[in-house]
């Protein structure tokens, strides 16, 4: 196909902004990341946005301002405390990189936010869509945010049936930036992500009959939108098995810090090693660490899928006499407080009867 006649597939309708910001206007809901334009909230939100609801997100955004209100703040942060408040979110790497970022916006811009949408794309873990979210949203500038929402928004209004690939993700941004309304651009961008949350929505049959955008949309006149953006077939999770161990000893538990590199680097963990091993081998390698193990209480099977990996993992709670030293022996309250434990082992956790211990 041509360059014109891509263009062409692509191309918006001129009227499309001032549809969904006089409805924007109307129904944006007020969540607290729209208080300001203050690029360190807006920032903080999308991030935390990328892989959780909106209703989770609420919580821990709050948390999160309140123990660094500041981007000097998050720079000087502990990284203990920094990953104990993200504990729950998941996706660690996110916070690691946010206070990376943080500690370059303080060396090289003296702690304020850089203004230009390349700056703002150099820092650690901001990829297209946050740069392209922080600089229209916060500078009024012409930068579209493609993420999944707006991706479905476009292809059903555009009736474009292209697989998404990076390449078309360029190109809807190219076509957005055509139509972008000098005054509100990051209002636009907004009103994109709005309706695409909750009108044109990712699960479930699109709300047409209440949406702003109904009498521009191919797809709803053609009869399309179930079937618009057109997803490359996802690969398949690669599968491992690990056995996890619960160890308890006079009310308190094993655990240990994860090496620096890899899934989950720098966190908290219960011992776990790799494979699924039968109860005789669990108690015989929890005794090699020196716990003198005194009785298996309890085994249950517990799964936890991460973007790239799936986890099936064997869990045994061993009640020890010996708080060997290669471990942290933390309380309850003293896990609770101080060590930030994955999801993962949580649910490992959450399958032992710790009262029995
Ligand atoms: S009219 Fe329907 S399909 Fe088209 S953008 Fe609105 S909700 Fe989505």
């Amino acid at each position: 196909m041509s360059d014109i006649a891509e263009k062409s597939k692509y191309a918006l309708p001129a009227g499309l902004p001032w549809l969904l910001l006089s409805w924007y206007d109307r129904n944006a809901r007020p969540l607290p990341w729209r208080r300001d334009r203050d690029p360190y909230h807006v920032w903080i939100s999308e991030v935390m946005l990328q892989q959780t609801g909106v209703e989770a997100v609420k919580k821990y955004y709050g948390r999160f301002l309140e123990a660094f209100p500041t981007v000097g703040a998050l720079a000087n942060a502990e990284e203990q405390a920094l990953l104990k408040l993200w504990e729950g979110l998941g996706y660690y790497t996110r916070a690691k990189n946010l206070q990376k970022a943080a500690r370059l916006i303080v060396r090289e811009y003296g702690g304020r936010f850089p203004g230009s949408y390349e700056a703002i794309a150099a820092l650690p873990g901001i990829g297209p869509y946050t740069a392209g979210a922080i600089a229209s949203i916060c500078f009024n500038l012409p930068t579209p945010a493609v993420d999944g929402n707006v991706i479905r928004v476009i292809t059903r209004i555009a009736g474009i049936s292209d697989t998404v690939t990076e390449a078309m993700k360029k190109r809807i941004a190219d076509a957005l930036r055509e139509i972008f309304p000098p005054e509100r651009r990051g209002d636009f961008t907004q009103s994109l992500m709005e309706l695409g949350a909750v009108v044109c929505v990712p699960n479930g049959p699109p709300k047409c009959d209440i949406c702003p955008a109904k009498a521009l949309c191919r797809a709803k006149k053609d009869g399309t939108a179930p079937s618009l953006p057109v997803k490359a077939p996802k690969a398949d999770k690669r599968r491992e098995s690990h056995t996890v161990f619960i160890l308890t000893c006079e009310n308190k538990l094993a655990l240990r810090r994860r090496g620096g590199g890899g899934l989950l680097a720098g966190l908290w963990e219960l011992p776990n090693v790799a494979g699924r091993l039968s109860d005789t081998d669990a108690v015989a390698t929890a005794a090699g660490w020196g716990v003198e193990p005194a009785a298996l209480i309890k085994s249950a099977e517990r799964r936890h899928v991460f973007t790239h990996v799936r986890w099936d993992m064997t869990c045994y709670h061993i009640r020890c006499r010996k708080q060997a030293p290669d471990f942290v022996w933390a309380t309850p309250d003293e896990l609770q407080k101080a060590y930030p434990l994955p999801t993962a082992f949580k649910k490992c956790l959450d399958a032992a009867d710790l009262s029995a211990s």
